[in-house]
């Protein structure tokens, strides 16, 4: 492990101006030492040099595999290249993971700095991580095949099943709101609407912007039936044991939306629709 000094960011994104002229006008340590903030700054990181980041890359178009290369690519990816870039720090990601694995990674720490993974902001993820300030609303749907009569009312049925994505707002929607559903538990989302396209389950519960998304690229034969208000914002899991980093990525990521990097990044991926 690598410690680093990112006092600037923290400065930036946190005390500004002031900040920015203690930092720059001193020669000695008078500075750091009038600003109880400046150990703020510091974090590690688990490889020197580098934002190394864990996902589950079957979530298109927040993050999947290119077809072709087999790297990374999508919204949170690119927002992963501008958070590295903003930290002075290489980006570095490692192999897809299911998503219920991805809090306890980071919060057992040594693997990677963040998980960034269009995941919700709750209660019971930031008992065991720190999640940074939001970078994405969205919330939940219902996806049956076209033309389907199914309703969220005949969908809470025992003869019914309905596909989640384990560990996941969507699975822990469908648990709360059809209680009567059979519920199927998959490691992905395309693995989800697969199955509703062969008639394997009656219905998946998702993220919206990820539905609207994967039937307009792949799945022209499924339709949103439901679009439900949840109001839910991603964000991104980094340890608790590391809570410069959680300031740093926070001041990242109020730099990328005022320099336009985040507007920049929506409008690759989801055109004017975020
Ligand atoms: N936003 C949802 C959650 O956090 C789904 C995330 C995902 O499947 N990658 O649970």
């Amino acid at each position: 492990m690598s410690m680093l000094t990112r006092r600037q960011f923290v400065q930036v994104g946190s005390i500004a101006a002031a900040g920015l002229l203690a930092g720059c006008g001193s020669s000695g340590s008078d500075a750091a030492d009038a600003a109880p903030q400046a150990a703020d700054g510091e974090y590690t990181v688990v490889n020197e040099g580098k934002l190394t980041c864990i996902s589950n890359l079957f979530f298109p178009p927040f993050e999947s595999m290119n077809e072709t290369t087999g790297d990374p690519e999508g919204f949170d990816i690119d927002v992963s290249k501008s958070l590295a870039e903003h930290l002075g720090l290489e980006v570095n990601w490692l192999p897809s993971q299911d998503f219920d694995t991805l809090v306890p990674t980071i919060k057992n720490g040594g693997k990677a700095d963040i998980a960034i993974a269009g995941m919700t902001i709750t209660d019971a993820r930031q008992a065991e991580v720190d999640m940074s300030d939001p970078y994405v609303d969205s919330n939940q749907s219902i996806v049956v095949k076209a033309g389907s009569t199914e309703t969220a009312e005949s969908l809470d049925d025992a003869s019914k099943t309905i596909a989640v994505q384990g560990g996941t707002t969507g699975a822990d929607w469908a648990d709360e709101n059809l209680p009567n559903a059979t519920k199927k538990r998959l490691s992905t989302i395309i693995d989800a609407m697969s199955g509703v396209q062969s008639g394997l389950y009656d219905a998946v519960v998702c993220d919206l912007p990820v539905s609207r998304y994967q039937i307009k690229m792949s799945y022209s034969d499924l339709e949103i039936i439901e679009e439900i208000p949840t109001g839910e914002q991603y964000g991104i899991a980094i340890s608790k044991d590391n809570p410069g980093l959680t300031a740093a990525i926070n001041a990242a990521l109020a730099e990328m939306q005022e320099d336009g990097s985040m507007a920049a990044i929506e409008a690759e991926w989801f055109g004017s629709e975020l």
